[in-house]
């Protein structure tokens, strides 16, 4: 039966973009439009996100709603649009104080959150909520994402639940990353105005001394999930994962799935990507060549195509593995290999690339930004993909990887274990490159292997070949979601 389903997320492909969030609530809500069911995702109106620049949209003003934060009242404009090239109804939530910015979280400037990020959000999960009215529309579900919409649950209980109609309605929290939990000084409570208790010692929104809006999101929704089924394992297991949440994690394993994130087939498929140097299939890997060429001489390095090249994109953060890297340096780069980075993030780890940059310019080149195109680019001109992430709850580039005949090289970790298996040379089987311990010595013995790979003509290509044929596309995902928004929605009615 066609469900009619909310999906309430910060980002959004193509509307706005920091990382996986985006591509998820992207193409899962294409897809559920194409199972036929009715979707609507709710969006901050950000800066940029208007007609001459996504043609199709068809924004139109629904009406105004005072949103009440604090001792301030606020009002949220309310837009529909239509997600141009489905039949996905998008309503943005504008307040141009909040969210006429040029990035979703962070002040560019210093490189830190928004110093009102509690606010911000306060104000979009209760707006999400206030606009349900506006629109004379109850989902049977929403499907809510990580700590900026990690209130609706909580609100939706406590605020709106004595009107049968709300009570009906049942949630999904989906945790894309526990390393980012929203937690705020205490006095943002006066902010959401729940009852005063819900903070108190151990209350669900209790954290430490201080408010933790996921904590309430996994203690709230109906049912949990994460984006892998080994993260869903891990960041029950220990600190080291769950950052401090495992134990509430864990309280609710039996409501917590793992759901492996697809990716769009459409937007990464190297036969008609049109954001790359010349579209190729398993069939025709030499064009996959002319790729890697484009590329060095974007990137400004010595045009030797017979030189393994090793690609990297990625949030220049610690969970990324970049510590690990700065390690091996110097080692690694004493062999005979290119390496290129697309990213941004923490100076330190942009100052580490410049300064690889300037001692092996013949071997190293970064790009220190967010660059899409670039980004399709290093996945289709690289000959290997590297993520030696600390923890990774999925990982969205291994996959394009595969499927662009980029072989991966990944730390077995969350569902870069889960995507990802080891090669064997005896046997041919495996996908890629994988370590385990979280040290130098492991990555470089894990390159190593990779280069050695690349030396072997006939069983590299056909190991390329074999994973571009790899399926990550969304039509599983997005079953095994329906099925958790019905899991959600019975329990909600029982
Ligand atoms: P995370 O969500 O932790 O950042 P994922 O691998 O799940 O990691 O998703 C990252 C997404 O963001 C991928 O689509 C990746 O290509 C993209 N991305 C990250 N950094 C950049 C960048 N500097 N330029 C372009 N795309 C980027």
């Amino acid at each position: 039966m066609p469900l009619d389903i909310a999906i309430a997320s910060a980002e959004m492909v193509p509307f706005a973009k920091v990382g996986g969030l985006a591509d998820v609530a992207g193409a899962l809500a294409k897809e559920l439009d194409r199972f036929g069911h009715e979707v609507t995702v709710f969006l901050p109106r950000y800066r940029g996100i208007h007609e001459e620049r996504f043609p199709g949209l068809g924004l139109e003003k629904v009406g105004d709603i005072d949103i009440q934060v604090g001792g301030r009242v606020e009002r949220a404009e309310i837009g529909a649009a239509t997600v141009p090239g489905s039949g996905v109804r998008l309503i943005l939530v504008g307040h141009d104080e909040f969210f006429d910015r040029d990035n979703p979280y962070v002040d560019p400037k210093t490189g830190k959150d928004w110093p009102d990020n509690a606010e911000r959000f306060i104000f979009f999960n209760k707006a999400i909520l206030e606009s349900l009215r506006l629109l004379r529309w109850i989902p049977d579900v929403i499907h809510t994402n990580d700590y900026q919409t990690g209130l609706v649950p909580i609100l939706l209980r406590e605020a709106y639940s004595h009107e049968e109609r709300y009570a009906r309605v049942g949630t999904l929290f989906s945790i894309h990353n526990v390393g980012y939990q929203g937690i705020f000084p205490r006095d943002v409570l006066e902010l959401i105005g729940l009852s005063e208790d819900l903070a108190g010692p151990t209350g669900p929104l209790e954290y430490w001394g201080k408010v933790n809006f996921m904590k309430a999101a996994i203690l709230y929704a109906d049912l949990v999930n994460t984006v892998s089924e080994r993260y869903a394992e891990e960041i029950q297991s220990g600190n080291e994962y769950g950052f401090g949440l495992e134990g509430v994690l864990h309280g609710r394993r039996a409501d917590l799935l793992g759901i492996l994130n697809g990716i769009d087939a459409e937007v990464w498929d190297p036969a008609s990507d049109p954001l790359i140097a010349a579209n190729y299939e398993a069939t025709s890997l030499s064009r996959k060549r002319e790729n890697k060429i484009r590329l060095l001489e974007s990137m400004e390095l010595p045009v030797e195509p017979d030189v393994p090249l090793i690609g990297i994109i990625s949030r220049l953060v610690d969970q990324k593995g970049f510590d690990l890297f700065e390690k091996i340096a110097a080692g690694l780069f004493r062999g005979r290999l290119k390496i290129v980075v697309l990213g941004s993030g923490q100076p330190r780890y942009e100052e580490l690339l410049r300064s690889l940059r300037k001692k092996y310019p013949q071997k190293f080149a970064v790009a220190l930004e967010f660059n899409d195109k670039l980004a399709h680019l290093i996945e289709a001109g690289s000959d290997f993909f590297l993520m030696p992430s600390k923890y990774e709850p999925c990982g969205l580039n291994q996959m394009y990887s595969l499927r662009y005949g980029t072989i991966p090289i990944v730390r077995a970790t969350g569902g870069l274990a889960d995507t990802v298996h080891d090669y064997e040379f005896e046997t041919g089987k495996g996908n890629g490159f994988t370590f385990e311990d979280y040290t130098g010595e492991a990555l470089l013995e894990a390159i190593k292997r990779a280069l050695k790979l690349y030396q072997k003509k006939r069983p590299l290509k056909k190991l390329i070949t074999e994973i571009m044929q790899i399926d990550h596309s969304w039509d599983t995902a997005a079953r095994k979601y329906v099925a958790a928004y019905e899991r959600a929605i019975a329990k909600r009615r029982a």
